[in-house]
């Protein structure tokens, strides 16, 4: 069943013979509620507005007003149904009302302040091996610069500022915009001088007037010893410039870690494989086994099984905070020779019938063994 549409008097909060004035002052007192300041991201609070909207645009004119009050949403037909997705954001929409002089006056009146300059993203990639010791990473990308030659401020040397003609110093423009419902005041940042409210008699030549140029970085970025892939290191100021007076953005670099073959990350730990001859598992050897910081003897004690878990301490990735260092945990895997020639095959029926241990039974402890390695 479709839902029905709440009464627009309702939804203002008003009596059905409120007058123009009472009924601004209710749709006033409800968009103030739902202000985007006020509810940023709530996407409930935009479909309330929308439809408090709806009821303004309705009960605001007099001629759709009389159609409701006489049917009732059925009365409009199609007609109020105004296509609000035109307006974009939620804050496009509510500027589009009250041309954002609504709250307090002060909010978007005269210039606007110069705006922050906006973040970018990098991604280094690393070995698992630099990502356990840390490392200087450089990173090299393009971004906006503030331009040298004007300080940013697009004017050539000498040059005056005037007041923009377009906006008459306001840094923004309204456009109205006539509706089947009424009008609508949008309000823009002046494209003339991009909201500053002023221009420069001559403009600056290395950046045209722009007071921003395109501009190259290469720096290094310490990357900790411990990250992860997917995480990310946040430089702050080395995003693009932001206008005059403004701070410039930030840079993120994401970190993407190389597999390597040798190696897993179980959360601070470090895990790995070495696989020995069985007869090497019967007496036990010594065995070179790579960690990430180069290769380390690890000894292998007689009558080790498949599955058993050599723990090298400390050889694991720090923790980006606190001291905690992991270790590297090594997985035993036992080969079995392939018996091919007759001599072969006497020598270990004749093994066999030396060894001092040699039953078939229930290994209670198997499943115990290779349960680290599948978590
Ligand atoms: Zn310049
Ligand atoms: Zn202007």
């Amino acid at each position: 069943m479709p839902e029905q549409k709440p009464d627009y008097y309702d939804l203002l909060g008003v009596d059905r013979d409120a007058d123009d004035a009472a009924i601004k002052k209710a749709f006033r007192r409800k968009a103030r509620e739902l202000h985007p300041d006020v509810n940023p991201d709530d996407a409930e609070a935009e479909s309330r507005f929308k439809l408090v909207a709806e009821a303004y645009e309705v009960l605001s004119n007099r001629q759709t007003r009389q159609m409701y009050d006489r049917h009732g949403h059925a009365g409009l037909g199609g007609q109020a149904h105004t296509d609000f997705s035109d307006f974009g954001s939620f804050q496009d929409l509510f500027d589009a009302f009250f041309g954002g002089n609504m709250f307090g006056g002060g909010r978007q009146s005269g210039p606007r302040r110069p705006a922050q300059g906006q973040d970018m993203a990098v991604e280094a990639t690393i070995t698992f091996a630099e990502s356990a010791a840390g490392l200087e990473h450089e990173v090299e990308y393009d971004a906006i610069d503030a331009c040298e030659t004007c300080g940013g401020s697009g004017a050539a040397e000498g040059a005056t500022l005037e007041r923009c003609v377009t906006c008459g110093g306001q840094g923004q423009v309204h456009q109205v915009t006539q509706s089947a419902l009424g009008q609508f005041r949008r309000t823009s940042i002046c494209p003339a001088c991009s909201g500053r409210g002023e221009i420069p008699s001559e403009t600056c030549d290395d950046c045209n007037g722009a007071g921003r140029v395109r501009g190259h970085r290469r720096f290094s970025v310490n990357i900790p010893a411990g990250i992860a892939s997917g995480q990310q290191i946040r430089v702050a100021g080395r995003g693009h410039a932001g206008e005059p007076g403004a701070r410039p953005g930030d840079l993120y670099v994401a970190v993407n870690v190389e597999q390597d073959d040798r190696f897993r990350r179980d959360g601070l730990d470090v895990i790995s494989s070495v696989s020995i001859p069985v007869t090497d598992a019967m007496v036990g050897t010594t065995v070179t086994v790579p960690t990430v910081t180069g290769e380390e003897a690890l000894e292998i004690r007689p009558g080790t099984q498949f599955g058993d878990q050599y723990v090298i301490r400390g050889k694991g990735f720090p923790a980006l905070q606190g001291r905690a260092r992991g270790d590297q945990r090594v997985l035993v895997e036992v080969q079995i020779p392939k018996v091919a020639s007759p001599e072969a095959r006497e020598a270990v029926e004749r093994l066999a019938d030396t060894l001092d241990d040699r039953a078939y039974r229930h290994d209670t402890g198997f499943f115990d063994r290779l349960k680290h390695a599948f978590r």
